[in-house]
């Protein structure tokens, strides 16, 4: 069998030549990585979640119209997606402080904000993805200024959806980081949403008790990550309700 050409392979996950041109396989690796790879670990199960769990939002995306990457889940580990020249910046949405927005303004974690917060850091692992007010990325060519008013409508629209879709399984979306691609359709582009969806990007707290169901886990040893990630997965319906975490991470098809 010909070996599938990688074309990049980042922290978490691998990029493979698609099926198609103008597709990608993406592989969801069990690697967890924190405070810019300084802590590592393999995770058993963290990338099968991942991918069924970014299939989930990214299908639910699409059926309220927000344009994302995502095409079809090919097995439990691969997903194809539409092939994007990513936008150098990671899109944090913020509704309660927590983590570094916490830390830089001296916040309560939890804290609610008095709106949601956009902000963006600038995607580069040297520099440990330092946080850029929209000034630079216009002056620095990253994108136009059209370009950031669409990204914000789109990272707000993201917000309001998985917002209620946490609500409605009992959990508080504290914050979250997208990545967002450009496609060519002729002499038009357009900005979709990319990368994945998941807990290893988003915060997620038990509405009632507070307890961290993301990657938080990992970062603060707070206990297995595996176990959180599959909570999330059964409040979601994308694993059946009768599997405890224990028996982990049996996904339906
Ligand atoms: O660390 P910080 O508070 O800035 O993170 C905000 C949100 O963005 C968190 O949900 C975190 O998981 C996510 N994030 C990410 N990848 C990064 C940095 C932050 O997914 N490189």
């Amino acid at each position: 069998m010909a070996r599938r050409k990688k074309i990049y392979e980042g922290k978490a996950k691998i990029l493979y030549e698609g099926t198609e041109p103008g597709t990608l396989v993406q592989y969801f690796k069990d690697d967890a990585t924190a405070f810019n790879a300084e802590k590592k670990a393999t995770i058993e199960g963290k990338g099968v979640l991942n991918n069924r769990l970014s299939e989930f939002f990214m299908t639910g995306l699409t059926q309220i119209g927000v344009p994302n990457h995502f095409i079809k889940r090919i097995n439990m580990r691969e997903q194809l997606i539409r092939a994007v020249e990513i936008v150098p910046l990671e899109v944090i949405v913020r509704n309660f402080a927590a983590g570094s927005m916490a830390k830089r303004l001296g916040l309560e974690e939890g804290t609610p904000l008095p709106r949601p917060i956009v902000e963006f850091s600038y995607k580069d692992d040297a520099l440990g993805d330092p946080l850029v007010p929209e000034e630079y990325i216009i002056a620095f060519g990253w994108a136009t200024q059209q370009d950031m008013d669409d990204i914000v409508a789109l990272a707000l629209r993201v917000n309001d959806f998985l917002s209620g879709i946490m609500y409605g399984v009992g959990i508080k979306l504290i914050d979250f980081k997208i990545e967002i691609g450009r496609i060519f359709e002729g002499d038009f582009m357009r900005l979709i949403v990319a990368d994945e969806i998941s807990p290893d990007s988003c915060r997620l707290w038990d509405m009632k008790t507070g307890q961290k169901l993301d990657k938080d886990v990992f970062r603060r040893d707070l206990g297995d990550l595996t176990d959180a990630y599959t909570e999330v997965a059964r409040r979601l319906g994308v694993m059946p309700n009768n599997v405890s975490p224990a028996t982990k991470p049996t996904l339906i098809n």
